[in-house]
């Protein structure tokens, strides 16, 4: 991004990145140890949280001229928000980065491929539902038809990068059709299933096995019709227009005054609907139902125990199992929404299992949207220190609660030649597993 100018990127910071918010920075560097960039760039401060507010004041303050090292500084952040968590000030990090990407994309002339990819993703594919599942359709009709066996032996897959490879091996089987229901509690609330769009599709069977839990422990489940995907993976590249789009498509589309609660199972699209109200503060007819909705919103694991998930899961009689399960922090999840515990507190009370708490659990596993794709260097590095931790405690069963988590452990115990005693579950389907 070297032919941008200087003064046009400061004035983008100017009208994108507000000052204020950098100003609340005091430099204390209580961050640094919570940022996995940091640690795994060998402490470079400019990979750091504090490092990039710096980078962002002194772009805005037009003291730094622009070159390629100072994007590449802004793009290698994960925006895993663990930065928060641990900053006294309550620097609000998360919409810093968002603005400075905006800011960035404001001026920036994009190559062809990098439009492209844009184009396709965030006005196609992540814009509409209909256009996602049409998409999916395509990959169960490749798992179905048998091209993928061609393909695999073959050899076709070594033609692209080992990346895509990977994910190939990965995907998830296609859902089944039916299966015997379970059984269903006397109605305590009402609840909207907000479905994503990964997890409407590439994991629909998760989504199926969430209401029936759902309903198992007291829930009228509502799907409203017409919602969209969140909008988190636009803000977070910098289309802040496009994610309130998206935002406005959903408030039109849920009842936010006819349930008790909006139920998510995905970590990064359940933060990102628990930030409507910020992200629509300025619009003057949405901001009041923007503020209804988020305050409505629950991840599934945190309902559950509402509800009396662990208690039952404690009466439920004892095997003789030996399996060890180590659980993931959606980044999301736990540095946005705060839930920590309830996961935890879920898998504790499985009887037939034993709960061993992962090293490092907190630190992002690199997935963080499509970073895997895009950072593949970094996200490799921050995986494979994950897969080490899995290692150390002899974990058979890694639990996520975000299906770009999932998928980052599941490509995690490929790397590793696990794939023979470890499995990676979303924890619907685990806890699904265990009471059924
Ligand atoms: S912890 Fe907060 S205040 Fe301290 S350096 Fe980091 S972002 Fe700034
Ligand atoms: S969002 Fe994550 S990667 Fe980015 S600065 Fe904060 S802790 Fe580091």
């Amino acid at each position: 991004m070297a032919s941008v100018q200087t003064a046009d990127i400061r004035q983008a910071f100017v009208t994108h990145v507000d000052d204020n918010r950098l100003m609340d920075c005091m430099r204390c560097g209580f961050c640094l140890p919570a940022c996995p960039t940091y640690i795994h760039s060998d402490q470079d401060e400019t990979q750091s949280p504090r490092g990039r507010i710096a980078l962002m004041k002194a772009v805005r303050d037009g003291t730094i001229a622009w070159d390629g090292s100072i994007e590449e500084a802004f793009d290698l952040c994960l925006g895993c928000r663990a930065c928060e968590p641990a900053c006294p000030a309550g620097v609000q990090y998360g919409i810093l980065i968002e603005e400075t990407r905006e800011a960035i994309q404001s001026v920036k002339k994009q190559s062809l491929k990098e439009r492209i990819v844009r184009k396709g993703a965030f006005e196609h594919l992540f814009a509409d539902q209909r256009k996602m599942k049409t998409a999916v359709n395509l990959v169960t009709f490749y798992q179905k038809s048998g091209l993928q066996k061609v393909v695999r032996k073959i050899g076709f897959l070594e033609l692209f990068p080992p990346f895509m490879k990977e994910m190939e091996q990965i995907l998830p089987e296609p859902a089944k059709r039916s299966r015997p229901s379970m059984d269903k509690a006397q109605v305590q609330v009402k609840v909207a299933f907000f479905a994503g769009c990964l997890m409407d599709t590439l994991f629909q069977e998760t989504n199926r096995r969430t209401i029936e839990l759902l309903e198992k422990f007291g829930c009228e489940v509502v799907i409203p019709k017409g919602q969209q995907c969140c909008g988190a993976l636009h803000g977070h590249s910098g289309e802040l227009d496009k994610a309130r789009r998206n935002a406005r498509s959903n408030l039109a589309a849920f009842d936010v005054v006819g349930v008790d609660f909006i139920v998510n199972n995905a970590g990064g699209c359940g933060a990102f609907l628990a930030e409507y109200d910020q992200l629509l503060e300025q619009d003057p007819v949405l901001a009041t139902k923007a503020q209804q909705f988020t305050a409505k919103q629950i991840d599934i694991s945190s309902l559950l125990v509402k509800l009396g998930a662990v208690a039952y899961l404690e009466s439920l009689p004892a095997t003789a199992s030996t399996e060890l399960v180590t659980y993931q922090d959606s980044c999301h999840l736990r540095n946005v929404n705060g839930v920590k515990e309830p996961p935890r507190d879920i898998l504790k009370a499985v009887k037939d299992c034993t709960f061993v708490e992962l090293p490092g659990a907190d630190l992002c596993c690199g997935s963080a949207g499509i970073y895997n794709v895009l950072q593949p260097e970094m996200a490799s590095r921050i995986l494979a220190s994950k897969m080490m931790e899995v290692k150390g405690v002899q974990a058979s069963t890694i639990i996520t609660t975000n299906p770009g988590c999932l998928l980052q452990m599941k490509v995690g115990i490929e790397r590793e030649g696990l794939s023979a005693t470890t499995r990676a579950l979303h924890l619907v389907d685990f806890m699904y597993e265990k009471v059924r």
